[in-house]
């Protein structure tokens, strides 16, 4: 008889019924509509249908889940949390097409744009209507976006934007995009939508992760958008930072879900295989495997439920929100790892869910701030001094 990892650890037991049933539901819907497909979307590099997936997550409530008014269902952190687990033990595409559209997208217009624009565009995006997708990442600007160069600038009541934006997640399916930009005034943001002259969005093809997820360029040629779509208050990165920080929250979460399924993986084709006349699981080596495995994934979900409660107590910052997502990330790519060698050959194949999420968490140890430069904010913290340039 085997134990699984969560109540070997008893890590149910952290949370109420309402958690645990937001959970349930999240991985009902995931093994209904994802599981069975999402291997074969991984290798055609793209989901048969990102619209309709859309409008089933937002059916559920996931969309913008932790937002308060606007259609968004208003739980807690915590339980906005365990649904990104949830999505993310299907798929870390699938959890990124949540979080780009609630935590990016969706909560830089509830935190920052005009009421006429929350109106105008959180209902429908809360429904799945309206995908949206955040445009911050340059071809040449990624860990620095300071030095963006895409531009702003005023005509009139209105304003003409002109630049690039590079692997903006959803970028092709979006009717609205968050653009950040300079101006004279600092960076500012931009609810645009993406059906105005000169706006083009182009896929991004070739890729070895994430590819149950679309990826897109952003070309900005003179999209003149009227006053009412720049963020009225807020100027420089700020603005940015705290979308950042939200998706960054559901990242700590939704790691842990890739190592669990990665974990869950290992453990059954342990017991199943057999070598030398006995099941491979038997041997002190893979045990050793599975319990620094295990031993890990515990550490991650209780710093995941510690920074939740946080969150919801209002106290969360932004560098314990590093801490979680440099951990949990840099800790889940390397479960994934260990399980795909107890799997040995089939361990490189698609009909096993572990080197799909190997692949997949090498995007997400890049995007929403690099290792490095969690590293470098902890450091920065630690000592006092910037080692950022
Ligand atoms: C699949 C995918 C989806 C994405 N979705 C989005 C999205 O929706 N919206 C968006 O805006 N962006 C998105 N991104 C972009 C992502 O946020 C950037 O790739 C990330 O910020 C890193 O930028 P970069 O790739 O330009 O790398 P660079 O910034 O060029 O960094 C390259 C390497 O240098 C290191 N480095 C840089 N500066 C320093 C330093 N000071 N000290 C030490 N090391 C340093 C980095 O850590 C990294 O290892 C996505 C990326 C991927 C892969």
């Amino acid at each position: 008889m085997t134990t699984h990892p969560d109540e070997l650890a008893g890590l149910t037991g952290l949370f109420s019924d309402q958690e645990l049933q937001i959970a349930a539901s999240v991985r009902a819907l995931c093994a209904a509509e994802v599981e069975p497909h999402v291997a074969r979307w991984f290798e055609q590099g793209e989901p048969d249908d990102p619209r309709g997936l859309m409008r089933k997550l937002g059916d559920l409530g996931l969309l913008g889940m932790h937002l308060q008014g606007y259609g968004c269902a208003g739980t807690s952190a915590t339980e906005y949390g365990l649904a990104c687990l949830e999505l993310e033990a299907c798929d870390s595409g699938l959890r990124s097409m949540v979080s780009v559209q609630g935590s990016l997208a969706m909560y830089a217009i509830w935190r920052w744009a005009s009421e006429e624009e929350k109106q105008r565009w959180l209902p429908g995006m809360a429904a799945g209507e309206i995908i949206g997708c955040f445009g911050l990442t340059e071809p040449d600007h990624g860990s620095d976006p300071a030095a963006m160069r895409t531009r702003a600038r005023r005509d009139g009541d209105d304003w003409i934007l002109d630049g690039r934006k590079m692997w903006i997640t959803n970028g092709s399916l979006a009717g609205v995009a968050v653009i950040w930009a300079q101006t004279d005034e600092g960076i500012r943001g931009f609810a645009v939508p993406t059906d105005t002259a000169g706006f083009t969005a182009n896929t991004i093809h070739h890729k070895l992760s994430l590819r149950a997820s679309v990826t897109s360029e952003l070309v900005l040629d003179g999209v003149r958008v009227p006053g009412s779509a720049a963020f009225p208050e807020v100027r420089g990165l700020r603005g940015p930072l705290s979308c950042l920080s939200e998706a960054r929250y559901g990242i700590v979460w939704g790691a842990m879900g890739a190592a669990r399924t990665a974990i869950e993986c290992a453990q059954r084709y342990a017991t199943e295989r057999e070598q030398f006349g006995r099941p491979i699981g038997g041997f002190q080596l893979t045990q050793q495997k599975l319990a620094d495995m295990t031993v890990e994934y515990v550490k991650g979900v209780l710093l995941a439920v510690h920074l939740g409660r946080m969150k919801d107590a209002g106290s969360l910052r932004p560098e314990q929100v590093s801490i979680g997502k440099l951990n949990n990330v840099r800790e889940a790519i390397d479960i994934c790892r260990t399980a795909r060698t107890i799997l040995g050959a089939n361990g490189i194949s698609l009909e096993y869910p572990v080197i799909r999420h190997a692949n997949n968490l090498e995007s997400v140890l890049t995007y929403e701030g690099t290792v490095e430069m969690h590293t470098l904010i902890l450091g920065q913290k630690l000592t006092g001094q910037d080692a950022f340039r």
